[in-house]
């Protein structure tokens, strides 16, 4: 078995318990998609590059080249064809068995959506949103995937993706949808994420219930404080988890 039996009949019996769940994620929850994240080793930050990636997803960088911006992003922030893993589909099964109230992301795939989840908060925005950054028209993704260079809207504007890049502040409704949930949360999970990008990071601190799950393949700045924490692969623990839960 991938994680110890006790702990992950601990987390099946607390997710049967639970029905307030706040899940809290970021890109390792889509690595078993295929989609790369950004600090494992073979994610994006390991990877040569004629500027580092976090330079080129800076909004000063944007403004600056905008034509290498899109070349960056289109090659390696835009994935249609994925699909959503084991993950992505459990948290969205128990936002339909009324055991989660929200799942919050860093992730901008839309990939949670994509497997049925509803009550998804995008703390960095989505690809699937793109407006004029002149006249404030909205585009869909097709749009910034079929033009070459830089995406124009009809009135001569530059598309710019609803994508929180760094230097750029989180939508305040957004941020208020994951404080209140997690305000009210009875059960916290943490996964697939490195806790390193703030202010979402930060954002756990609201968390007022006791049982803290975390799930991540490497270390993070929260492990000591998990009740639970698992290093497998966060598609497989939630699975594993699951066949537990429903067996019994
Ligand atoms: P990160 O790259 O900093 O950290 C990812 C963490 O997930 C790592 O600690 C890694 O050990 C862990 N991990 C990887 N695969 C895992 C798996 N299968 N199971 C469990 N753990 C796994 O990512 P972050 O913390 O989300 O922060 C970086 C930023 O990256 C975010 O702002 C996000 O917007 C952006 N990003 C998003 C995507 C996406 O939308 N899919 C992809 C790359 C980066």
């Amino acid at each position: 078995m991938l994680e110890s039996e006790k702990q992950l009949k601990q987390l099946a019996n607390w997710v049967a318990e639970s029905s307030r769940i706040v899940f809290f994620g970021g890109a390792g929850v889509s690595t078993e998609s295929g989609i790369p994240d950004f600090r494992s080793e073979d994610g994006l930050y390991r990877q040569h590059f004629r500027y580092p990636p976090e330079v080129m997803l800076s909004h000063e960088f944007f403004m600056e080249h905008p034509e290498e911006f899109f070349q960056f992003y289109r090659e390696k922030m835009v994935a249609p064809q994925i699909e959503p893993n084991d993950a992505h589909r459990i948290l969205a099964r128990w936002e339909e068995e009324g055991r989660l109230s929200a799942v919050i992301t860093q992730n901008i795939d839309g990939l949670h959506q994509k497997a049925g989840s509803r009550k998804v908060w995008e703390l960095h925005g989505s690809v699937y949103r793109n407006h004029c950054m002149e006249c404030g028209k909205s585009w869909p993704l097709e749009k910034v995937l079929e033009t070459d260079g830089v995406p124009r809207c009809t009135c001569g504007g530059i598309i710019k993706p609803d994508v929180v890049l760094y230097g750029e502040g989180l939508e305040e409704s957004v941020l208020q949808r994951s404080v209140q949930a997690l305000e009210r949360a009875d059960l916290l999970i943490i996964g697939g994420t490195s806790l390193a990008v703030y202010p979402a990071a930060g954002l756990i601190q609201y968390y007022g219930g006791q049982r803290l799950v975390l799930i991540n393949r490497s270390s993070t700045p929260m492990d000591r404080y998990a009740d639970l924490r698992f290093s497998g692969k966060i598609g497989e623990v939630l699975r594993t988890e699951e066949e537990i839960r429903c067996h019994r």
